[in-house]
């Protein structure tokens, strides 16, 4: 190595330490893990700016530290200035770390980070309140993983998790609400039920305010609880103050357990030039909550012209100019949505970007199911569609099996996936 070579190699070394004692982001591990600190590190400063631009929220001490051990029981705490994590949610690097274990790191070290605010400086007046906390942080460490990288996968992703855990805890003896009633022990209260559903609970808020008033709301929730133990019920109030919305109903999300079942049905009438889609709304009882009360469910919606384009959507008796992509309030047991100036039989596009943690059904066709894989711009719908028709199509094949039938594999999923890729 040139001398020139030797003296640029001192130096960076010398500029590394100084910028490592006058950073501002401390990491404490064991020796053995140095070289696996980076990626958190980048991580925390992704998430730092990330909260600045979004929520305009700033970090409020002059350090912010991070320790990983191997023996911590939980994933990770976010302890005022220094969180505390297991090592396996911070330290990684790319000869012994799968991509999963990349992206699960960023999102945690965000989530924690996040805490400063949504937790910390504003904190829960009691446990029944936890949801307050961790509903709103998951639903803040979701989105910026959404802006880090895809938003559709990301949202695939967190549906799957949704639909797998917590629907299956919401549908079972554990069921309870976002916000309980009452507990015999909280640590048995760190639910996907709390966290998961609460997230899909401020993700409806944050779309039915839309970006900037979901801010100015957020930005009043800050200030005006700064320093203070407060409860969900003041997080959606101030949501309220800041729209004129009424959420009253809204409100059955954090009360009643279950996840509410959509039954939806569409109908074309040539004649009229109208699409009809007819919604039924129910929740299977849970423990303690026989009967339930209809929910406020953000629907949203849009129906594709034979060319797979969007078509531009006006209700019936609706003055709001006309949009591609609507977002329907179901809140009755039974409701009817007409939209007029249909003249051709749509493809409906339902429950785009999930936007509500229900299930729903829909009596869809092989063809549509295949011309929303193709044509569907919304990425949550074609990974659904994709899903129920290679799910059709297997059981058509295990019943040919079963009943020594010639196997004849559906070439339209075939085809379907080739329209993807
Ligand atoms: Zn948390």
């Amino acid at each position: 190595m040139p001398w020139w070579q030797v003296i640029y190699f001192l130096w960076a070394i010398v500029l590394q330490q100084a910028r490592a004692e006058t950073s501002p982001c401390k990491f404490f591990v064991e020796e053995k893990d140095l070289d696996k600190c980076d990626f958190a590190l980048k991580s925390l400063k992704k998430a730092m700016q990330w909260d600045e631009e979004v929520y305009g929220r700033e970090y409020d001490l002059d350090i912010f530290m991070i320790v990983a051990v191997d023996d911590f029981n939980m994933g990770a705490m976010e302890n005022k200035g220094l969180n505390i994590f297991n090592s396996s949610c911070v330290l990684a690097k790319p000869e012994t770390s799968t991509d999963f274990s990349f992206q699960r790191i960023e999102a945690i070290v965000a989530h924690e980070y996040f805490h400063n605010w949504s937790g910390n400086r504003v904190t829960c007046r009691d446990w029944f309140q936890l949801s307050l906390k961790e509903g709103f942080t998951v639903y803040r460490d979701s989105e910026f993983s959404a802006d880090m990288g895809s938003r559709a996968v990301k949202r695939i992703d967190d549906v799957n998790f949704l639909r797998t855990v917590q629907f299956a805890e919401d549908a079972g003896p554990m069921a309870h609400s976002v916000r309980p009633e009452s507990y015999m022990e909280i640590s048995n209260f760190y639910t996907v039920t709390i966290y998961e559903k609460g997230a899909e609970v401020v993700r409806m808020i944050a779309n039915l305010l839309g970006p900037e008033l979901f801010r100015t709301g957020t930005d009043l929730y800050f200030d005006k609880f700064d320093g203070m133990a407060v409860t969900t019920e003041d997080f959606v109030a101030t949501m309220e103050e800041v729209s004129g919305f009424d959420l009253t109903q809204f409100r059955r999300w954090y009360s009643q357990a279950g996840t509410p079942v959509l039954n939806v049905k569409g109908s074309f009438n040539a004649e009229e030039n109208t699409y009809t889609l007819s919604v039924e709304q129910s929740c299977p009882a849970s423990p303690g909550q026989a009967e339930k009360q209809n929910f406020h469910i953000p629907f949203a919606v849009s129906l594709l012209d034979s060319q797979g384009r969007l078509l531009e959507l006006q209700l019936d008796g609706d003055n709001v100019p006309a949009e591609n992509s609507k977002v329907l309030t179901v809140s009755e047991q039974q409701q009817e949505f007409v939209f007029t100036g249909v003249t051709e039989q749509p493809v409906p596009s339902l429950l785009r970007s999930f936007s509500a943690p229900v299930k729903m059904h829909f009596d869809y066709s092989r063809d549509e199911l295949m011309f929303l894989i193709a044509h569907d711009s919304d990425g949550f719908v074609r990974w659904e569609a994709a899903q129920q028709l290679s799910l059709q199509i297997i059981n058509e094949l295990l019943q040919q099996v079963q009943s020594n039938e010639p196997k004849q594999l559906d070439q339209r999923l075939i085809q379907a996936m080739e329209a993807c890729s």
